[in-house]
């Protein structure tokens, strides 16, 4: 019996789809409307037949963090083996093994800006882990096969760099963040931020807009220079609705209205003020088009065709 949530990436999501299919029981934990699991829930759920927690540590499209610590307490009072997938939060946020009581934790190389094709596993001491490869014993047997050095020098030098600067990109970002995510609630009506509006990354950002189709959103940003996604990055060609965002009980009609956007330390040029007009005015243009936004005209509380973009109520 594994334990994990409904909003983990696909790498833990369809790996233990599969282990279903060699009939491991998998109990997929709810999280509440800010995507994040109750620490209750989880009590109940662990059996005497429980063997491994795994919980990701920040959700890739919402960016909120679920409370590993806390999680990593209970797995290790109950001696349950627990892993989390630290992928997103690796190089935003601190990510320290000892403290988030962990057994074991992976990390990807390319989403700290270091080469694709490499990650790296944290294995506490004492966790026995049974390899998936076989062959000339490398990496003490765990992981057979000559090692992509390149791959993994680079990533040694991106972890190197990321940990120099975590503080002051985080400063950076995350006030970036509150200043966006101020700035489009509050100029663009029937705007709302996916995800806790406290728990989450400095780097990343999910809104959605009323009566609008994301993906077209993403066309108008694209076209001013801007590239951002609906859901998440891996599956931006495919038009079912995001897992993660069916997941905090949104309607699939607001769902495909979402907008995710990542924020990059290097991005020095990047005006808030100009970005939120140009999402503005994409949102107000797809709007004059939907259907949609023309039966809500009737609503409270959102914006008038014959008044100007601010006007909540008239
Ligand atoms: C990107 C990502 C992965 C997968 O990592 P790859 O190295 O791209 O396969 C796993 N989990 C999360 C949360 C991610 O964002």
């Amino acid at each position: 019996h594994i334990i994990t949530t409904n909003i983990e990436h696909p790498a833990v999501k369809n790996t233990l789809g599969f282990l279903e299919s060699l009939d491991f029981k998998v109990t997929y934990l709810p999280v509440n409307e800010e995507g994040i699991i109750s620490v209750d829930d989880l009590k109940e759920a662990i059996t005497d037949e429980t063997i491994l927690i795994t919980i990701m540590h920040a959700n890739n499209e919402l960016g909120t963090i679920q409370p590993i610590e806390e999680i990593g307490k209970i797995a290790r009072e109950k001696g349950i083996k627990f892993h989390t997938d630290a992928v997103q939060s690796f190089g935003k946020i601190e990510v320290d093994v000892e403290k988030l009581n962990v057994d074991l934790l992976s990390l990807s190389s390319h989403k700290i800006n270091g080469p694709k094709g490499v990650g790296a596993l944290y294995i506490k001491k004492g966790t026995r882990v049974v390899p998936l490869i076989h062959g000339g014993g490398q990496e003490r047997g765990i992981r057979s096969g000559t090692e992509n050095v390149p791959g993994i020098v680079g990533f040694g030098k991106a972890c190197q760099l990321a940990a120099e600067n975590l503080d002051a990109h985080y400063e950076k970002l995350s006030s970036i963040r509150d200043e966006l995510i101020e700035k489009v609630l509050t100029t663009i009506p029937e705007a709302y931020l996916n995800g806790s509006e406290e728990i989450r990354l400095p780097n990343l950002v999910n809104f959605r807009f009323k009566a609008i189709e994301g993906e077209s959103l993403i066309l108008l940003l694209d076209a001013k220079g801007y590239q951002a996604s609906t859901g998440s990055a891996c599956s931006s060609n495919t038009l079912e609705a995001s897992p993660v965002l069916t997941a905090l009980g949104l309607d699939p009609v607001d769902v495909h209205g979402s907008l995710r956007i990542s924020l990059a330390p290097e991005s020095d040029a990047f005006d808030v003020d100009e970005f939120v007009n140009v999402i503005a005015e994409a949102v107000k243009r797809l709007r004059q088009m939907s259907p949609l936004w023309n039966q809500e005209l009737d609503y409270d509380n959102i914006m008038c065709r014959k008044h100007e973009d601010n006007c909540r109520k008239c």
